[in-house]
């Protein structure tokens, strides 16, 4: 997925960062063993593979592996998204232009309408879409042969996919977020393709601040780039990244603005809760689905949030973290 936001210079960089190769992509090391048994094994009978399902949090790479899906066979690239399909006509066009062996890459597939999933189903199961011409009593169904393609879904909430449309994928990958080291390894790879000098200290120092995701270690890198230019010396090194880190408010922990919204709202105003999505996101002027696919993994798992049946609430992490003392009574 896309950065939200992010500007068009910002996304031809982030373009131009994508690895090609599976060999190139750092780090997920059962999914990229796992998709090139996948990718070997088509490549040798000669035929398309499995369509694939890939699952996990913004920016740790679903849209760079489908394209590296696309580029491992030699076969062309479609790109779309579950919101641009709104309705079933939408996905029909799409389908029926594709060509032999073609990737189609459906970004955010949990948020395709209703009527164009049942169609994908018939796709991805018998290579066929019923056209509907017609409406009413009279409307009759047209079946389109449609050449053998592998689609590749990506969500950021496997949970929300209906099941039949989660078992028609051959193969699914869950990606996770990425520990320290691999992280800096995505940076000195971005670093030298971008020809700036980054130093070890200074990698680990962005690394350490990237949420586990090689999106924001790119576009950290490229704000310590911004300031190792006009305030340094163009050295990417510990005190550049420390001072650029803080000029954009990404702590030591990597939490960010939305993130420290999130916990300053559940411990201030909710009292360390229990507290629900809704109202959190409410409370911090966001929408549900972006403080949950986008804010609450990483704090999740970094301790600073607790999901219960009940709501979201503080750890005592997050109090230390805030530098807060619980109210009188909270117990965890
Ligand atoms: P998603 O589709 O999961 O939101 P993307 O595939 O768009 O994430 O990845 C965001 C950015 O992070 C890309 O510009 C890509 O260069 C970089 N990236 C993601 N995963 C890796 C990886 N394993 N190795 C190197 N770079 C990566």
């Amino acid at each position: 997925m896309l950065a939200a936001g992010a500007s068009v210079d910002e996304r031809v960089i982030e373009g131009a960062l994508r690895p090609q190769l599976l060999a190139d992509f750092v780090g997920q090391q059962v999914v990229r063993e796992q998709l090139s048994l996948v990718l070997d094994a088509a490549k040798a009978r000669s035929a398309t593979p499995d369509h694939i399902l890939l699952s996990g949090p913004p920016g740790l790479g679903k849209t760079t592996l489908s394209m590296i899906v696309a580029h491992e066979l030699n076969a062309p690239l479609r790109v779309t998204s579950g919101p641009a399909i709104q309705h079933a006509g939408d996905l029909a066009a799409i389908l029926s232009s594709l060509t032999e062996g073609e990737v189609l890459f459906l970004d955010e597939i949990h948020r395709m309408a209703r009527p164009a999933e049942e169609m994908l189903y018939v796709a991805m199961e018998d290579f066929r879409v019923d056209v509907i011409v017609g409406k009413g009593p009279g409307a009759t169904a047209i079946p389109l042969e449609l050449p053998p393609f592998t689609l590749v879904g990506a969500t950021t909430r496997a949970g929300m996919l209906p099941g039949p449309l989660r078992d028609r994928f051959g193969f699914t990958g869950h990606l996770d977020f990425y520990a320290p080291a691999e992280l800096e390894r995505v940076l000195r790879r971005s670093a030298e393709l971008l020809g700036v000098e980054l130093t070890e200290e200074g990698g680990a120092e962005i690394a350490g601040r990237s949420r586990g995701t090689p999106r924001i270690a790119n576009r950290l890198l490229r704000r310590v780039r911004d300031w190792a230019q006009v305030r340094g010396d163009g050295v990417l090194d510990l005190d550049a990244s420390r001072a650029a880190l803080e000029v954009y408010a990404v702590d030591e922990r990597g939490l960010d603005r939305l993130d420290r919204s999130v916990l300053e709202a559940l411990c201030r105003r909710f009292g360390g809760g229990p507290v629900g999505l809704s109202t959190l996101a409410v409370s911090v002027g966001e929408e549900p689905e972006t403080v949950e696919t986008v804010a609450e993994p990483f704090l999740v798992r970094e301790g600073l949030l607790g999901r219960t049946p009940r709501g979201r609430i503080a750890t005592p992490a997050t109090w230390e973290h805030l530098g807060l003392t619980p109210p009188p009574g909270y117990s965890w």
